[in-house]
């Protein structure tokens, strides 16, 4: 590339360092002349699509030369009534990603206004802050990983527009109960709007101590934001919604670009809203995964963090980058916290009951032989 051409760009994308993802089972079945290949990186639904979403998504394969639907409406209202709200306070997006990003777009002024959130937090939140050239401010996380409230409002200032907290969080696993959200939102100030990330809400126990809708309903400066990627089984198809104050919903629906939530993914969460079995099955599959994974962690000598979602974030008893390759060239693919700030950590979704067990025989044969 050309320095000349390096010069048009804006300093912020100059700057910027990309998402790093989960590493992807093709690239390490080629990497180590591998047949079978387990991801447990990225948190996704262990049983794959449900057999009610593939239909779905086969019977308007045929569709795809249409445009989606520009407001997701029909969705919507699915989704509203699910949660006892109205269309007008919901939306949709690309992934929960997308919605960040528009959210970031239209409170901040760049050079301005300023961010306020944990440390290590959803590297996204802090990626599109700086792709946006809005302040990105972090306080630590207790040691224990729990929420440090005072230290994340000392941040908070006339300038600060979000806040975001991640609810269970990741990589972690902590969650704070809704009344102490609820204290969080009523010590900011109104010019600023807390956006929870409850990505993970579907797998706390019980749910309702940490579903912040009710109180986003009841609010103005409270938002939420769900995914389609983990409980329902939809990563691939890029789907996420948040529920809104009205005034951001309504001007979040003007600006987006109008089909960013393509036909099929439309379809698919329609269906996946309707099919209760599945999550009721990957519900228990995950809350049953939990404990016998983090005993297992545990009776291999591993220090493993309370978890309300469908990971555990643990510390080994060897060199982690040791243990994260050695599993890796056997197939199995976890995830190293290295790009959190969490070198000494390491971070496994739940998967089947296979899975999990081939995941701990392989750990186990690991700290066995170094
Ligand atoms: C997985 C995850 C999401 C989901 O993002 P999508 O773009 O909807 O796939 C959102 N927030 C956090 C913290 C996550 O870990």
């Amino acid at each position: 590339m050309s320095r000349t051409g390096l010069q048009l760009l804006r300093p912020e994308v100059l700057d910027f360092s990309p998402y790093s993802p989960g590493l992807g089972i093709d690239e390490i079945k080629t990497r180590y002349n591998l047949e079978n290949v387990i991801k447990l990186a990225s948190n996704e639904n262990p049983l794959g699509a449900s057999p009610v979403v593939r239909e779905e998504i086969e019977r308007y394969a045929g569709h795809a030369f249409r445009y989606p639907s520009s407001g997701n409406l029909e969705l919507r209202q699915a989704l509203a009534s699910m949660h006892r709200s109205v269309p007008e306070r919901i939306i949709c997006g690309n992934g929960s990603d997308e919605i960040i990003d528009l959210l970031i777009r239209i409170l901040c002024v760049p050079g301005q206004n300023n961010i306020a959130a944990f440390r290590p937090c959803f590297s996204i939140y802090k990626l599109q802050s700086r792709l946006c050239g809005v302040d990105f401010r972090q306080t630590p996380l207790n040691p224990d990983f729990s929420f440090n409230f005072q230290g994340l409002l000392e941040l908070v200032d006339e300038q600060t527009r979000i806040v975001f907290v991640t609810n269970p969080d990741n990589p972690s696993g902590y969650a704070a109960s809704w009344p102490e959200i609820e204290n969080l939102a009523c010590s900011l100030p109104q010019s600023c709007i807390l956006i929870i990330d409850e990505a993970y809400l579907d797998f706390a126990e019980p749910a309702q101590s940490f579903d912040s809708i009710p109180l986003a309903l009841a609010s103005q400066n409270i938002a939420v934001m769900r995914t389609f990627s983990k409980m329902y089984a939809l990563a691939g198809l890029r789907l996420g919604y948040a529920v809104l104050p009205d005034f951001l919903a309504d001007y979040l629906l003007r600006v987006r670009l109008p089909f960013s939530v393509n036909l099929l993914a439309e379809k698919a969460g329609l269906a996946a809203l309707q099919d209760q079995t599945f999550r009721q099955t990957t519900r228990e599959l995950i809350l049953s995964a939990r404990q016998e994974v983090t005993a297992g962690l545990q009776d291999l000598g591993c220090q493993v963090y309370p978890s309300q979602a469908n990971f555990l974030m643990f510390k080994p008893p060897l060199d982690p980058d040791l243990v994260f390759n050695q599993l890796l060239s056997q197939g199995i693919i976890i995830r190293p916290l290295k790009s959190y700030g969490l070198a000494e950590l390491l971070r496994v979704s739940l998967g089947t009951s296979r899975e999990n067990q081939l995941f701990l025989e392989a750990l186990a044969k690991i700290l066995h032989e170094n």
